[in-house]
């Protein structure tokens, strides 16, 4: 068996090396039209910033180590340049020795995807950071001396990364972003106290900014600021890398990436695909998307060879579980948004929560800001959002598990999680997620959103902040009724007859009150996640009303 694969990276990788593990007989070739094969676009950023000293500690493998552990026939600096499905044959062109052709019984494609290029004037100076080469040129004009100040098109992953790591050597830097809040992926009140923390720790912040064009140090947004950048970097995404693909006749799908079925087999029986170059299936949705994740290139690339070799392996559906650190802080997520939810008219529960790291008595303990989606009717859980300084990657692990597993977000209190107060929480914040998911499931305590309040106020509800009074006089809610959970039994006179938004600092407090409201016949409704989400939503909002 002869089995060719395009793309030496993440996803075409793993298929050659599982497949030698799986058949010593095979014969295997990979083609990549880049110098280097694995490395690891992950820690491109962190070259740049000096985290990564050498780039050598990218380069997880060469031609050589992989024909001597694997005997895989790994030939870099060679661009496969057409398919010719009749003859089952591909030519490719290496950068030294010319045209060479190869038959195949089975060819992998892996080619990944390309940075977007946007239609902007002076685009032509803005540099990409897709692979190796890219990050030693960057990190070399900073080294250099050249780059005093950048500015990064794009806030999403790559983008955010890069700019907390031209921001540890010294480089003035500006996130420059089109829709209303960095990492778009999140929802507006999530992604709040990450955008905070990327400001204290100097990176300048331009949402809801459209950019005009580049000059030379300098880049003008279409309102007018002008943003100082000797370095400009263009990160605003990543479109499929299909043109092979399309070019052989194979079928693309709807999403913007190859088509293939459950086993990773494009429209053509001996034409495989995997990792960012193909449409993964939704399990949330179950409609084809692109998702463009290293996990699911690995995970892709190994099953392939499975299927290949025989083994029946369908691929599951794709969830997208997805990190991001700066400065400090994560920000994850993983199964759909509130954002995604009502792009694509999917019914959805959502609850906030602002639980510790770990148990509050012990030195240490961080805010951990938690959303959680769920279906409204039977409560399977369908998306979550964690941001904090400590335990939001635990936390979003657990719950992208739970999707996986197929839980309900009451399934979550029975959660039995480790404990001790250096980690955790006798009552872990997972847990909490199932009781407040309980509660509003049950509709012990109906929910209003930050954005909702609105709404809610002009059907003639009241604001009704059960904090204390210096929590209140810290900053409150305009117009809202203070009256302390604890004195709340004093007051049941005074409030009856109307019905309220209660909310206190996350949710807990407010939970109680409504409780001690509701068996005076008061009607009541928790503010989710409390003054705290309402305030990063505002935060937020005035941020990129520019
Ligand atoms: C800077 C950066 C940081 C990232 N950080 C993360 C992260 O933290 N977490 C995460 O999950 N994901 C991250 N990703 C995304 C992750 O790297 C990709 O999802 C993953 O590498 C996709 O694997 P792939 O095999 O599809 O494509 P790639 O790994 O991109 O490999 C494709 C390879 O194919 C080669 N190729 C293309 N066309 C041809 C051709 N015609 N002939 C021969 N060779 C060809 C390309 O040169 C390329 O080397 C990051 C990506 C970048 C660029």
């Amino acid at each position: 068996m002869k089995v060719v694969i395009i793309g030496g990276v993440a996803g075409g990788m793993s298929a050659a090396t599982r497949l030698r593990r799986l058949d010593e007989n095979a014969e295997i070739i990979v083609y990549e039209k880049g110098p280097y094969v694995s490395f690891a676009n992950c820690g491109l950023p962190y070259f740049v910033g000096g985290v990564i000293d050498k780039k050598e500690s990218l380069l997880l493998q060469t031609p050589e180590s992989l024909w001597n552990r694997f005997r895989l026939d790994v030939r870099v600096n060679t661009e496969v340049t057409s398919i010719d499905r009749e003859n089952k044959k591909i030519t490719a062109v290496n950068t030294e020795t010319g045209e060479q052709t190869e038959d195949y019984d089975y060819l992998i494609i892996s080619p990944g995807a390309n940075p977007r290029k946007l239609p902007i004037e002076g685009i032509e100076r803005a540099v990409v950071l897709k692979d190796v080469e890219d990050s030693v040129r960057i990190k070399q004009m900073v080294d250099d001396g050249e780059i005093k100040s950048a500015a990064i098109l794009g806030a999403g992953f790559i983008g955010v990364e890069l700019a907390e790591n031209l921001n540890h050597r010294g480089v003035k830097t500006t996130l420059v972003e089109f829709r209303d809040h960095v990492l778009p992926q999140f929802d507006i009140e999530m992604i709040e106290p990450f955008q905070a923390n990327l400001e204290a720790n100097g990176i300048d912040i331009a949402v809801s900014a459209e950019t005009e064009s580049i000059s030379e140090n300098k880049l003008k947004l279409k309102d007018g600021r002008v943003i100082e950048a000797d370095l400009v970097v263009s990160s605003v995404g990543v479109v499929a890398d299909s043109k092979l693909a399309e070019m052989a006749g194979i079928e693309m799908g709807v999403a913007g990436g190859i088509k293939v079925d459950e086993n990773l087999r494009t429209s053509d029986p001996n034409i495989f695909a995997v990792g960012d170059a193909v449409e993964k299936q939704s399990l949330i949705t179950d409609q084809p998307q692109m998702i463009w994740l290293a996990n699911l290139a690995n995970r892709h690339g190994r099953l392939v060879a499975d299927v290949i070799a025989g083994k029946t392996a369908p691929a599951r559906k794709s969830i997208g579980t997805g990190i991001i650190g700066a400065f400090g802080m994560a920000a994850a997520l993983t199964g759909i948004t509130e954002g995604l939810a009502q792009r694509m008219g999917i019914e959805y529960s959502a609850i906030h929560l602002h639980p510790g790291s770990h148990a509050g008595y012990f030195p240490g303990s961080e805010r951990i800001s938690l959303k959680v989606l769920f279906d409204p009717e039977t409560g399977k859980l369908l998306g979550a959002q964690s941001v904090g300084k400590d335990g939001a990657d635990k936390r979003i692990d657990i719950l992208a598990t739970a999707i996986y597993a197929g839980l309900h977000v009451d399934d979550l209190m029975n959660l039995e999680l480790a404990y001790s107060p250096e980690f955790g929480s006798a009552k872990d914040a997972i847990n909490h997620v199932g009781y407040v998911g309980n509660n509003v499931l049950e509709k012990k305590s109906p929910n209003v959103h930050w954005n909702e309040l609105e709404s809610e106020l002009s059907r003639g509800l009241k604001i009704l902040d059960v904090r204390t009074q210096s929590e209140f006089d810290r900053g409150h809610i305009p117009g809202a009724i203070l009256a302390p959970v604890d004195e709340l039994r004093e007051h049941l006179d005074d409030l009856a007859g109307e019905e309220y938004v209660v909310h206190c600092a996350v949710g807990q407090r407010a939970h109680t009150a409504i409780q001690i409201l509701s068996s005076r016949g008061i009607k009541a409704k928790n503010l989710s996640g409390g003054y705290t989400t309402w305030k990063f939503a505002q935060d937020a909002l005035a941020r990129s009303e520019f």
